[in-house]
C-alpha cells in the first residue's frame, strides 16, 4: 500500500505517550484526530483573512467571506449536491437534524402521520423524532436489525402511506452496518415521504453523492472527517429548503428588517444566522482537501485491512463476543464488543493504562441496545492511520482486562 507511514506522520497527536505508553487512537468513530495540513490551514486564516464574513467591504472581511464560502463550493462537490445553496453550515449533525425537525417536521406533521426510522439510531437521529413525534401526534415507527446488526430489506415495508419522513443512518455508530440508504431512499420517495440521511459517520469512509442518492435532506459533522469540532453540514434539496422556514433568527439571515416585518436572506443565508464558526468551516475546507489527497480508495483499502484483522483477531478470544456483522461485506471500520463478566468502563481504564483509547458505554444508542440485549459494550474504531500492530495491542490487553477482571 503507498506512502502509508506518511499519513500517519501528518498526525502530531499520536506522537505521544500516554501513561508511559505510544498512545494508540482507536475511537475515530467519536472525533477524528486533526492532520497537519488541517491545522496549518486554521492558522493561516487566523494569520493572514481573519474577519466577520459577508458583513464588511475592507480586505480582511472581504478574504473571511471568500475563505468561507470556498468551503461551500468544496463541501458541494464533495457530496455532489447541485448548487451550494444547498449546503447549510451547522455546529455539527446534531443541529442539521434539528434543524429539518423544526424548519420541516413541525411545520409539515400531523396526528396520524407517520415517522419511520432505524432501531440503530444515534439519540441525535431518534430523540429528535421522538420529541417531532410527541409535539404533532405523528407516529413513530422504527425498523428493527436483525441479530447481526444489519437492516433487512423487509422493514422498509413500515415506510407505508401514512409516512411522511423516513431518517436513516447511512453507517451505525454501534453495530458499524452501513445501511441500504439508497433502498430506504427510494421506498421513502414511492410513498411521497422525505428522506434524511444521517452521514456522520459514512462521508470520512467512503464517497457519498447526495445527487445520485437522491435523498432529500443528508447531515454530517466536520470533526468525524478530520476538521475541528463546530461545524456540521445539512445538505438540503433546494426547492424543500426554499420553503422551509428559517430555524434560528438574527444577523445574516436576514434581507430587510422593519420595526414589524422582517424578509429573509436568500439560500444557504436564510438558515445561518449569526457569526459562524469560521476557524471551524476553513478547517472543514482543508479536511476535504486531505481526504481528496489520500483518496477514499487508500481510505477503504486499509480501513477494511484493519477490520477484517481486527474482526478475526477478536474472535479469537473466547470471551469476547461481536456487536455487529462479522462479515466484511457492507460493514464499516467500527467493531463493537462485548467482554464476559467485565463492564466496559473497566475495559477501557485498564486499557487505557496500555495507552490504548476505545470507547465505552451506550454509544448514544441506548435503544438499540436494548434492543440487542446488550445495554452496554465497548468499541473500536480505527482510521486509516491504525496499524496492525495497534491492534495486536488491543488483543493482547484485552487479554490482561480478562486476566485482572475475569
Ligand atoms: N449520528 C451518528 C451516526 C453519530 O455517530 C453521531 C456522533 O457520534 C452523531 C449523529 C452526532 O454527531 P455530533 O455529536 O457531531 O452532532
Amino acid at each position: 500500500m503507498s506512502n502509508l507511514r506518511d499519513f500517519r506522520e501528518d498526525f502530531p497527536i499520536l506522537n505521544q505517550e500516554v501513561h508511559g505508553r505510544k498512545i494508540i487512537y482507536l475511537d475515530s468513530a467519536a472525533t477524528s484526530q486533526r492532520p497537519q495540513q488541517v491545522l496549518d490551514a486554521v492558522m493561516k486564516y487566523d494569520h493572514e483573512a481573519n474577519g466577520n464574513p459577508h458583513r464588511g467591504s475592507h480586505a480582511l472581511s472581504m478574504r473571511a467571506t471568500e475563505a468561507f464560502e470556498s468551503v461551500r463550493e468544496k463541501v458541494r462537490s464533495f457530496i455532489g449536491a447541485r448548487s451550494t445553496k444547498e449546503i447549510i453550515f451547522t455546529k455539527n449533525a446534531t443541529e442539521a437534524i434539528n434543524l429539518v425537525a423544526y424548519s420541516y417536521a413541525l411545520e409539515h406533521l400531523k396526528p396520524g402521520d407517520q415517522i419511520v426510522i432505524t432501531i440503530a439510531e444515534h439519540h441525535a437521529n431518534l430523540v429528535t423524532w421522538q420529541q417531532v413525534a410527541k409535539k404533532t401526534g405523528a407516529h413513530l415507527v422504527y425498523m428493527y436489525v436483525d441479530p447481526e446488526g444489519r437492516l433487512p430489506l423487509g422493514e422498509l415495508q413500515k415506510i407505508d402511506q401514512k409516512t411522511k419522513l423516513v431518517a436513516c443512518t447511512h453507517m451505525s455508530n454501534v453495530l458499524g452496518s452501513i445501511f441500504p440508504v439508497d433502498k430506504v431512499i427510494q421506498r421513502g420517495h414511492e410513498v411521497g415521504a422525505k428522506v434524511l440521511i444521517d452521514g456522520a459517520q459514512a462521508v470520512a469512509h467512503m464517497p457519498v453523492d447526495v445527487a445520485e442518492l437522491d435523498c432529500d435532506f443528508y447531515v454530517f459533522s466536520g470533526h468525524k472527517m478530520f476538521s475541528l469540532t463546530g461545524v456540521g453540514v445539512l445538505y438540503g434539496k433546494e426547492e424543500i429548503l426554499e420553503k422551509m422556514e428559517p430555524f434560528l433568527y438574527g444577523g445574516d439571515m436576514i434581507e430587510y428588517v422593519y420595526e414589524e416585518e422582517t424578509s429573509f436572506n436568500e439560500l444557504p443565508f436564510k438558515f445561518e444566522a449569526g457569526t459562524q464558526g469560521i476557524e471551524s468551516v476553513v478547517s472543514l475546507g482543508a479536511a476535504i482537501d486531505y481526504l481528496h489527497e489520500v483518496t477514499f480508495e487508500v481510505i477503504h483499502e486499509k480501513e477494511m485491512e484493519l477490520t477484517e484483522y481486527a474482526l478475526r483477531r477478536l474472535q479469537e478470544l473466547p470471551y469476547i463476543r461481536i456487536v455487529g456483522p462479522k462479515d466484511l461485506n457492507l460493514r464499516g471500520a467500527v467493531i463493537s464488543f462485548v467482554v464476559e463478566d467485565v463492564h466496559p468502563h473497566d475495559v477501557s481504564m485498564i486499557l487505557d493504562n496500555y495507552g490504548v483509547g476505545v470507547r465505552a458505554g451506550h454509544h448514544c444508542a441506548q435503544p438499540l441496545l436494548r434492543f440487542m440485549e446488550v445495554y452496554t459494550c465497548s468499541r473500536a474504531s480505527f482510521a486509516f492511520f491504525n496499524t496492525k500492530e495497534e491492534i495486536d495491542a488491543l488483543v493482547d490487553n484485552l487479554n490482561e482486562v480478562r486476566r485482572w477482571m475475569g
